[in-house]
Order: C-alpha cells, then sequence, then structure tokens
C-alpha cells in the first residue's frame, strides 16, 4: 500500500506516544524509513500552523547525532512524519543480557549522546523526553536522538498513555516540581540518568509516581537545601557506595550532570569537554560498539 505516492508500507514497528509506527521503502531514494503517524484527534481543522512551522524547523536539524526527520504531510487526517530506519536503540542495548558494556564503550555512548545534545542546544530546541529509548542506534553504530522538540510540539506525552511513565525515571527535579520555566538543563538531567543506567545496567532512579521519583532522588543525591528545611535533610550517600566500580572522572562527571540546581548543571557542550572524556579508555569507535543479536 502506498502513502502519499511516494512510500511502500511495510510492517508495523511498534505503537508509540504519539501514535504507529511503521517501517516503508521510499521509492524515491530506495531508502528504508520509519513513518511515525500522528494523530490529529482533537484538532477537527487539521494541523495547526505553530505546529507545522515547528516541523519545518526540525526538518533542518541535520547532525550524525540526530536522528534524520526526512519528510513531513498529513494524509488521510494524521500527521505522517518520515525518518530514517534504525536498527536498534540503547534501551535494548542495556537490557540485552548477553552483551557487555566496557567503560570505552558506555563513555561513546554517552558521548554520541551528548553532541546530539549540543548540536540541538545551540540551535535552542530542547528534547524533554530522553530516555534510552529515544536513543536510536544506526547500522554504523551511531546513537541518534529520535524525537527531538516532539513533546514541545505535541505537548508532554508523559500522562497521556501508560507505556510513558517510564518517562519520569528521566525527569529533572524542576520538572517534578512543576517548574514552568526551564531549559536544556532538563535533558542533560535525563542524560545523567541514562549515564548512570548504562554503568548499572538498570534504570537509576525508578519512581513509581512523580512524588516517588522526587523520594528516589534525594535517597541517591541527598536532599536539596539543608538550610531551608533542617529536619528533611538526608546527607548524600557518597555517590561512589552506588557505583563501586566507575572510575573517579565518570563519577565526577555523573555528579555535574545530576546537579540539582539547573544553573550549576553542567551543559552538555562543557560536559562533552570533561576530562571523562580524554582519560584513558578512549571511548570506544561506534562501528566497533556492541549491539543486540
Ligand atoms: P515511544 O513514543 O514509546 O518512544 P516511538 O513512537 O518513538 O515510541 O516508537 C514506537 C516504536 O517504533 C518503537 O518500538 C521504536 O523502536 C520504533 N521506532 C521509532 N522510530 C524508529 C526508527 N526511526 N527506526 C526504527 N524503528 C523506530
Amino acid at each position: 500500500k502506498r502513502v502519499a505516492d511516494r512510500y511502500l508500507k511495510r510492517e508495523v514497528l511498534g505503537e508509540g506516544t504519539y501514535g504507529v509506527v511503521f517501517k516503508a521503502v521510499d521509492t524515491k531514494t530506495g531508502q528504508i524509513v520509519a513513518i511515525k503517524k500522528i494523530r490529529l484527534g482533537a484538532q477537527k481543522e487539521g494541523i495547526n500552523f505553530t505546529a507545522l512551522r515547528e516541523i519545518k524547523l526540525l526538518k533542518e536539524l541535520k547532525d550524525p547525532n540526530i536522528i534524520e526527520l526526512i519528510d513531513a504531510f498529513p494524509h488521510k487526517g494524521n500527521l505522517h512524519l518520515v525518518f530514517e530506519f534504525m536498527e536498534s536503540d540503547l534501551e535494548a542495548v542495556i537490557r540485552d543480557r548477553n552483551i557487555v558494556l566496557s567503560p570505552a564503550d558506555i563513555k561513546s555512548f554517552l558521548q554520541m549522546t551528548l553532541r546530539g545534545l549540543v548540536f540541538c542546544h545551540r540551535k535552542w530546541v530542547l528534547h524533554r523526553d530522553m530516555k534510552p529509548n529515544n536513543l536510536l542506534i544506526a547500522a554504523d553504530g551511531q546513537l541518534k536522538l529520535a524525537d527531538f522538540g516532539l513533546a514541545r510540539i505535541f505537548g508532554s506525552p508523559d500522562r497521556r498513555f501508560t507505556h510513558q511513565v517510564f518517562a519520569r525515571w528521566y525527569r529533572a527535579p524542576e520538572l517534578l516540581f512543576g517548574a514552568k520555566q526551564y531549559g536544556p538543563g532538563v535533558d542533560v538531567w535525563a542524560a545523567g540518568c541514562i549515564f548512570a543506567e548504562l554503568l548499572l545496567r538498570r534504570p537509576f532512579l525508578q519512581g513509581v509516581s512523580d512524588i516517588d521519583q522526587l523520594g528516589k532522588i534525594f535517597a541517591a543525591l541527598g536532599t536539596p537545601t539543608p538550610a531551608q528545611w533542617p529536619d528533611m535533610f538526608v546527607p548524600p550517600p557518597p555517590l561512589r557506595s552506588l557505583f563501586p566500580n566507575t572510575s573517579d572522572d565518570a563519577l565526577d562527571l555523573l555528579s555535574k550532570m545530576l546537579a540539582y540546581d539547573p544553573k550549576t548543571r553542567i551543559s552538555a557542550h562543557q560536559a562533552l569537554d570533561h576530562r571523562y572524556f580524554t582519560s584513558v579508555p578512549a571511548p570506544t569507535k561506534p562501528a566497533l560498539l556492541p549491539r543486540p543479536a
């Protein structure tokens, strides 16, 4: 079946936050693509112009560590977003018990994640929904951030579909506190949680509700302001005790990515300049990274 005269529809890849994702062949280029069908349900007039303008901006975001938005068009009342097809994602890598992740592999995955963030943050685009299954892995081993900017265009997806609860584990404290103003620090926090997850091979802070999420953060990192609320003060356990086999450089970077105050939290750009990335071992070349069978 053809979509918009150009794409030959193949199998469904999965149900995502915004709708069904299916595989297709772009008959114009022969490229295998993934098409995200976004329900436009409530908006009777079709796609609003703000969304279209924002999507046009996303089409301009081209970087080796950002998944390319190849095309976007309305079809039968749904908005279709066409992306390059990706083989795997970081969640599959972390979960695969047959995969051993060396310190160099972890460094490489984090470096590619931060490079994607730096590129988008430079253009003032936030991701806002970073999690391991949004970090897709191409056939050549490059990690690419997916769904950039969609959270802002289509609204925060978290409460709309139940499977989205996992996004909570990567949510920065300022978001959990309901901040209306926030910045690129929310993506750095999430990248810090993903860094920790690569080290631990399980999600770092698994809250079952937003309040519980804050509790999990405080239990791991201590409460933020002992001066204002002495009775609630929980001295932070040394991060070292939670990550016994991790290098000092890695832990230093992790603690800076998980700084409470978004103003003092390290930026993606500064994080890439951290000595962790220049100390041994060197990050694994993407083509040599382990991948799920
Ligand atoms: P979520 O909203 O839960 O992050 P997505 O909408 O991103 O889910 O994706 C739904 C499914 O489609 C997932 O199984 C994902 O692996 C797959 N998928 C999404 N984008 C691509 C892509 N570019 N290439 C291959 N598979 C993809």
